[in-house]
C-alpha cells in the first residue's frame, strides 16, 4: 500500500509508537488511571525519542512535518487503550503548543519551544469557563491594560494538563465587542494564578482535568501571544488543528476496539460455536469496521487539505461531528459483543467505552460541528 498516509517515514513513525505503546505504555496505564496522571517522565522520554514536536520547527529541536505525518502520530497513538494517556500528549503536541507554533514570536518560541518538544515544559490550553464552553466567544475572563503590560482575571474549567502543565495559554477579553480575546502566555509560578483539585471524570481517567482561577495575575507584554484582540481567530484556526487530532483519537479507538472486538468473539463460544459464527455479530463487525475505515480516509484527506493550504473548516467539522458519534457506536457495540465480561473494570472494551464519550462533547459538540457545518451550504 502506498498512499499519502502510507509513506515509508509513516511506517517507521508507527513502529516506533507501538514499540512506546507496548513497552512504556500499556504496562503502566492502570497504575496512571488509579493515579489520575500520566507520570512527567513518560512525556520526556517522548520528547527524547522525537515525538513531541514532529510539527514544530527545526530551529528548537522539532522536525517541521507535514499535517499527514503529524496525523499518523496521533493515530497511532491514539490505538492505546488508555486514553488518557493520548489525551495527555494530543492536548500538549497538536491542542496547546500550536498557539505557540502559530502565533509566538521569536523570543517566545526561543523561551518555551525547545522545553516543550523535550517534554521538561508541559502545555495547556485554555478557553471553556463555567458560563461558556460552545459559546467560546461569551468568555468572561478579562485582561486590562497595566503599564505597559496586563492585568488578568477570571477563572478557567475543564482544562486538560491544568494541574500537571508549567505552560498555559489563556484566552481572555481584552475589549468590550464579542470576538475582542486575546491569547496570553501564563507561566505556572506566576502570582495571582492557582490550579484547582483535578476534577473527577468519567473516562479519561489518566488525565488531569482542573479550573483554574486568575485573581489578579500581572503579566508583561512579552505574555501577550499574538495580535491583541485576535485571539478568538487564532482560537478558531487552531481549533481545526485540534478537531483532527480528536479525530484521530476516535479512528484510533474504533479501530482498536474492533481489534479487540474480533479477537474476542472468535474466541468465545455460546449455543455450540463461536460468537463469530452467529451472523448477526460478524455483519455488524464488518459494518462497523467498513464506516470506520471510510472515516479513516476522509480524516487524511482533512489533513492532506491542510498541507494545500484549503480552507476546510466545513470539513473538519463534519469529520469531527462524524467520527465523534461514530467511535461511540462502535465501542457500545464492541462493549455489547463482549457480555458481561465488556462491563468490568478489568476488560479494556470497558475502559474504550467510558473514554469514548467525550469525544462527542469536548473540542465541539455534535451538535455545534453540525451547524458550523450547515451554515457553510
Ligand atoms: C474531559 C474534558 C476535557 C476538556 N479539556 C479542555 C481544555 O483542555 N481546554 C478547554 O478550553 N476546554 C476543555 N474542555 C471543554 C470542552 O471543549 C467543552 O466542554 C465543550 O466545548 C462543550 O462546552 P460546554 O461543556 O460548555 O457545553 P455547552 O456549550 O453548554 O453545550 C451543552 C449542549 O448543548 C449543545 N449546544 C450548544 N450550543 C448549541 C447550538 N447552537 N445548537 C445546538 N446545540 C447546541 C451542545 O452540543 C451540547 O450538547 C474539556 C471538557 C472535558 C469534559
Amino acid at each position: 500500500m502506498n498512499s499519502i498516509y502510507h509513506q515509508p517515514e509513516h511506517t517507521v513513525l508507527r513502529d516506533q509508537i507501538a514499540r512506546f505503546l507496548r513497552d512504556e505504555v500499556e504496562p503502566y496505564g492502570m497504575q496512571w488511571e488509579q493515579q489520575g496522571y500520566v507520570p512527567r517522565d513518560v512525556l520526556q522520554r517522548l520528547g527524547k525519542a522525537g515525538l513531541l514536536g514532529l510539527m514544530f520547527e527545526t530551529a528548537y529541536g522539532g522536525a517541521a512535518c507535514d499535517a499527514v505525518t503529524n496525523l499518523v502520530f496521533a493515530e497511532a497513538l491514539s490505538q492505546s487503550t488508555f486514553a488518557g494517556f493520548v489525551i495527555t500528549v494530543l492536548v500538549h503536541t497538536d491542542m496547546a503548543s500550536p498557539h505557540l507554533h502559530h502565533a509566538g514570536n521569536p523570543v517566545q518560541k526561543q523561551r518555551y519551544m525547545p522545553s516543550i518538544i523535550s517534554g521538561d515544559c508541559i502545555a495547556a490550553v485554555a478557553m471553556t469557563e463555567a458560563g461558556s464552553g460552545s459559546d467560546v466567544a461569551a468568555m468572561r475572563s478579562h485582561a486590562k491594560r497595566d503599564g505597559d503590560g496586563w492585568l488578568l482575571n477570571g477563572s478557567k474549567l475543564f482544562i486538560t494538563n491544568g494541574v500537571h502543565a508549567n505552560l498555559y495559554f489563556i484566552a481572555a477579553r481584552t475589549g468590550p465587542a464579542k470576538h475582542q480575546i486575546s491569547m496570553f502566555i501564563v507561566e505556572k509560578n506566576t502570582p495571582g494564578f492557582s490550579v484547582g483539585r483535578s476534577l473527577d471524570k468519567t473516562g479519561w481517567l489518566s488525565s488531569d482535568t482542573a479550573e483554574l482561577v486568575m485573581d489578579n495575575v500581572r503579566l508583561g507584554p512579552e505574555a501577550l501571544l499574538g495580535e491583541e484582540h485576535q485571539g478568538f481567530y487564532s482560537l478558531m484556526k487552531n481549533l481545526q488543528t485540534e478537531r483532527i487530532a480528536l479525530a484521530a483519537m476516535a479512528i484510533g479507538c474504533s479501530t482498536r476496539a474492533l481489534q479487540l472486538t474480533l479477537d474476542y468473539v472468535r474466541e468465545r463460544q455460546a449455543f455450540g460455536k463461536s460468537l463469530w459464527d452467529q451472523q448477526t455479530i460478524r455483519q455488524r463487525l464488518s459494518m462497523m469496521d467498513a464506516k470506520t475505515r471510510a472515516a479513516r480516509q476522509f480524516m487524511y484527506h482533512c489533513a492532506w487539505s491542510v498541507t494545500q493550504g484549503h480552507d476546510i473548516v466545513q470539513e473538519v467539522s463534519m469529520l469531527k461531528a462524524l467520527t465523534g458519534e461514530l467511535v461511540n457506536e462502535v465501542v457500545q457495540t464492541c462493549q455489547q459483543f463482549h457480555g458481561g465480561m465488556g462491563y468490568m473494570r478489568e476488560a479494556a472494551i470497558e475502559r474504550l467505552w467510558r473514554d469514548a464519550r467525550i469525544l462527542a462533547i469536548g473540542g465541539g459538540a455534535t451538535e455545534v460541528m453540525l451547524e458550523e457545518v450547515a451554515k457553510r451550504y
